[in-house]
C-alpha cells in the first residue's frame, strides 16, 4: 500500500500536518520515534497529583495558531503567577524590586534600555521569509550576539544582565549563533519585551494540565495513523514513490514530510543523499542547552513573602527563575532554568550535586523555607535521543546568508516541518503548528 503522507516526528508540527491532511481525506502515517507523542513537549504527572511541563510550557499573545488549537481541543490556560516582587542576585547582593526595571545602576541600566531598544528596531528590518535579502544581512550574520553586546554596551553589568535574559530566550550563550538570527528571531517573536516578559509577553499563560494536552487530544483523533516507538532510519527516494524504514518496518508513500530538529534529520541516511546545501545547513543549527529543575513544596510559601517567585542571578546554575504552581496553588512549584554553558556544566555533576546547588540558589533568593522541597527534579534535553537539546536549533554565523535557502525548500518529494522553519514564533510551539499547517498546504497544492 502507498500512502498519501507519511509524517516522520508527532510534535506540534508533524501532529499539525497530519490533522490537516487527514481533514482534507489524504491516507497518512505518522511515525514518532518516542513511546509519546509531543516531542519537546512534555507533561510528567507526580505522585502528589500535581504535573510539570518538563519541555515548552507557556503561551502569550500573538501566538495565535497555539491559542487556537488550545481551545479547539477543548483546552483552557491560565495565567502565570506575578503578583508581587521579583528577585535580583547579581555580584553579592539580593534586592527584591518591583515592576520591570531591575536594580541597577543608572549608568548600566540606561545602555541595557538602549541595546534593547536597538535590537527591537534592527530587528524590524528583518525580512522573515527571507532573512538573508534583509538590509545588512551579510555584516550581522558575520558577527555572533555576544560580538554585538560587547560593541553595544559598555558596561560589564549590562552585558552580564543581557546575557541572562539572552541565555533564557535562545537557551544558548550569545557566542554560540548569529546576530542575524538573534534579530530574526526576534522579530518572529514580536520583540525582544514580549519574549522577555511574563505580563504581555510569550510567558504570559500556562496550560491546565500542562502544555502536552492539546498534542494528546490531536493524537486522539489519529488514533490507528500514529505508530510509536518507531524511529525512521532510512528514506529512499524513487520517481513514483518514497520509502521510508525503520527497525522491523517499512512504509511508501507520494509525499513525506520530515518534522524533526535540524540535527535529528542528519541521523537519517537518504538515498539519494540531499542535496549538499541542505546537508550543509543541518550542521549548522546546533541546538540549544537547557535543564529545567523543579522543587515541589505543600505551598507557594514566596508569595506570603510578597514575592513572584521569578529571580534573576549571575550566580550559581540556574540564572532564571519562575512560579509554576498549579493554578489553585494547591502545591508551590518553583522552576529553575539550567541554561546554555551553565547546563553544560551541570551535565557533570551527580543528582544529589545537582539537588544541592538548585536548593541553595532557590534559599539565597526566597528564604530558608526553599531548603526542603516535599520533591526535586530536573530534566536534561540535552541527553534526550530524538531531541539532542532545546528549546530549538540556531543558525550559526554565516549560515543564513549562505545556506538559508534550503531550509523550506522540498528535496523531490520531501517536505520539510517543524519549528525551525516557522516564519512567526520560531523556536516556540506556535512556530510548530505554523509550520505544520504550511506543509500541508505545500503538499497538497
Ligand atoms: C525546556 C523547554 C522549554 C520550552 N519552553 C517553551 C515555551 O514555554 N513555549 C513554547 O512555545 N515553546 C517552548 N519550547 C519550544 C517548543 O517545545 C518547541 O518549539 C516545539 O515543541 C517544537 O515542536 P516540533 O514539532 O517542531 O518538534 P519536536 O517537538 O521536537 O517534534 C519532533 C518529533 O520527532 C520525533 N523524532 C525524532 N527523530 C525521529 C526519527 N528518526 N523518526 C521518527 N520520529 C523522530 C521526536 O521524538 C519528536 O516527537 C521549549 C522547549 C524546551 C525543551
Amino acid at each position: 500500500m502507498t500512502y498519501d503522507a507519511i509524517i516522520i516526528g508527532a510534535g506540534y508540527a508533524g501532529l499539525t500536518a497530519a490533522a490537516a491532511l487527514k481533514e482534507s481525506g489524504k491516507n497518512i502515517k505518522v511515525l514518532e520515534a518516542r513511546d509519546r507523542v509531543g516531542g519537546r513537549v512534555y507533561t510528567k504527572t507526580l505522585q502528589n497529583g500535581s504535573y510539570v511541563d518538563l519541555g515548552g510550557a507557556w503561551v502569550g499573545p500573538g501566538q495565535d495558531h497555539f491559542y487556537k488549537l488550545i481551545r479547539e481541543t477543548g483546552n483552557e490556560t491560565f495565567k502565570t503567577y506575578e503578583e508581587g516582587k521579583s528577585m535580583m542576585w547579581f555580584g553579592d547582593k539580593v534586592k527584591a524590586y518591583k515592576g520591570l526595571i531591575p536594580p541597577l545602576p543608572i549608568g548600566p541600566l540606561l545602555s541595557l534600555d538602549f541595546a534593547i531598544k536597538k535590537i527591537n528596531k534592527l530587528s524590524k528590518t528583518i525580512n522573515l521569509e527571507k532573512p538573508w535579502e534583509s538590509p545588512n544581512a551579510a555584516e550581522w550574520d558575520a558577527m555572533t550576539l555576544q560580538t554585538w553586546m560587547n560593541r553595544q554596551m559598555r558596561f560589564q553589568k549590562s552585558r552580564d544582565l543581557f546575557k541572562i535574559a539572552a541565555e533564557a530566550i535562545w537557551a544558548a550563550d550569545p557566542n554560540e549563533f548569529s546576530f542575524l538570527h538573534a534579530l530574526f528571531y526576534t522579530k518572529s517573536g514580536v520583540s525582544l519585551d514580549v519574549l522577555m516578559n511574563v505580563g504581555g509577553g510569550a510567558q504570559e499563560e500556562r496550560i491546565l494540565g500542562g502544555a502536552q494536552q492539546p498534542a494528546l487530544k490531536i493524537a486522539e483523533r489519529l488514533m490507528s495513523e500514529i505508530k510509536l516507538n518507531s524511529a525512521v532510519n532510512t528514506i529512499k527516494q524513487t520517481e513514483e514513490m518514497v520509502t521510508v524504514s525503520g527497525n522491523g518496518f517499512t512504509y511508501s508513500a507520494k509525499k513525506i514530510i520530515v518534522a524533526l530538529p535540524p540535527s535529528m534529520i542528519g541521523k537519517i541516511q537518504f538515498d539519494p543523499p540531499l542535496p549538499a546545501n541542505k546537508q550543509q545547513l543541518i550542521q549548522r543549527m546546533p541546538m540549544g542547552t537547557v535543564t529545567k529543575t523543579y522543587a515541589i513544596y505543600p505551598k507557594p510559601f514566596w508569595r506570603e513573602k510578597g514575592l513572584n517567585g521569578l529571580a534573576a542571578t549571575n550566580n550559581g546554575y540556574t540564572t532564571v527563575t519562575f512560579d509554576n504552581s498549579p493554578k489553585d496553588g494547591s502545591k508551590g512549584i518553583l522552576m529553575g532554568f539550567v541554561l546554555a554553558n551553565q547546563a553544560k556544566a551541570f551535565a557533570n555533576l551527580s543528582e544529589p550535586e545537582r539537588k544541592e546547588s538548585i536548593l541553595s540558589s532557590f534559599v539565597k533568593m526566597f528564604g530558608n523555607e526553599a531548603a526542603n522541597p516535599e520533591m526535586y527534579l530536573d530534566h536534561s534535553w540535552a541527553e534526550e535521543e530524538y531531541t539532542g537539546g532545546c528549546y530549538a536549533g540556531l543558525m550559526t554565523t554565516g549560515a543564513w546568508t549562505s545556506l538559508g535557502e534550503a531550509l523550506r525548500k522540498p528535496c523531490g518529494n520531501i517536505h520539510w516541518a517543524g519549528t525551525e522553519t516557522a516564519t512567526e514564533w520560531n523556536g516556540y510551539i506556535d512556530g510548530a503548528i505554523q509550520s505544520g499547517e504550511r506543509v500541508a498546504r505545500e503538499v497538497l497544492g
